[in-house]
């Protein structure tokens, strides 16, 4: 296997292009066709980092038509074992409101036909009962005292966002958070074989939860934005105390299991 380019990825996201300064830029090709961008990769508290902005580097790419699959392949192609994904979530919760960042421990998938795998052959069933690393989620909670631990995730099609109907009954089964990008990218993630861990960032309260008329883009834009500065400093803290991926069960999982799909190396 060839040296790593760089072992930790940053998947940025909505209003969030840039996390490296002085990167150098690596174009990826995968089966599965072309990333969202260029990979960026640069140096972090000592630590090679990838970054790959989510919706591409113009925001080219709403939700359901990231190239969830290629993007995942691209990083672990240059050697990404953990990875750190901020993304912009509605709160279904009055009191979790804009600016508060949380670390979801659950996920609810409400998206409909995207490419959720890499499995195409055989007998692979992923375990998915906890979706996120524990221990990187531990990292991350751990350089800040104000980051929330927690609650579910529940991930809709989009582009548009929840009707109040349909935003109530999502509040109603106690989960937490509304976001349109955490499923298929957590789950691929683990068929990678990576830690990965959401950060989610408040940037508005749903439909559901509000008297007024709902989200709207210029908000969730213009919260993410305020708060650029603070995510990139919560980043650089953890990517400073991420702990060995080795013997992590995000990895470990496949031990033994002969998977029909090709991990890049
Ligand atoms: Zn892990």
């Amino acid at each position: 296997m060839s040296a790593p380019v760089a072992e930790i990825a940053v998947i940025g996201g909505s209003g969030f292009y840039s996390f490296l300064d002085d990167a150098e830029q690596h174009a990826v090709e995968t089966p599965y066709g072309a990333p969202s961008a260029p990979v960026a990769v640069g140096t972090v508290a000592g630590r090679r980092v990838a970054f790959l902005p989510r919706h591409g580097r113009h925001h080219e790419y709403p939700p359901h038509r990231i190239n969830y699959r290629a993007n995942a392949w691209a990083l672990r192609s240059l050697g990404v074992r953990q990875v750190l994904a901020p993304c912009a979530v509605g709160s279904l919760r009055p009191e979790v409101g804009p600016g508060a960042v949380v670390l979801p421990d659950q996920l609810v998938d409400r998206t409909l036909g995207r490419a959720q795998t890499f499995v195409e052959a055989g007998a692979v069933h992923v375990p998915f009962a906890e979706p996120y690393c524990d221990r990187l989620s531990a990292a991350v909670a751990s350089v800040d005292e104000t980051v929330r631990t927690g609650g579910t995730m529940v991930v809709i099609e989009g582009p548009r966002f929840s009707t109040r109907a349909e935003s109530q009954h999502y509040a109603a089964q106690g989960w937490s958070l509304i976001n349109m990008t955490g499923h298929p990218e957590a789950v691929l993630a683990r068929e990678m074989r990576q830690c990965y861990v959401s950060i989610a960032l408040v940037t508005d309260l749903d439909a559901g939860v509000e008297a007024g008329s709902g989200v709207s883009q210029e908000e969730v834009f213009a919260a993410f934005a305020d708060n650029l500065g603070r995510l990139r400093g919560l980043l650089s803290d953890s990517i400073a105390v991420l702990p060995d991926p080795d013997g992590c069960t995000c990895a470990s999982w496949a031990d033994g299991i002969p998977l029909t799909y090709e991990l890049p190396s």
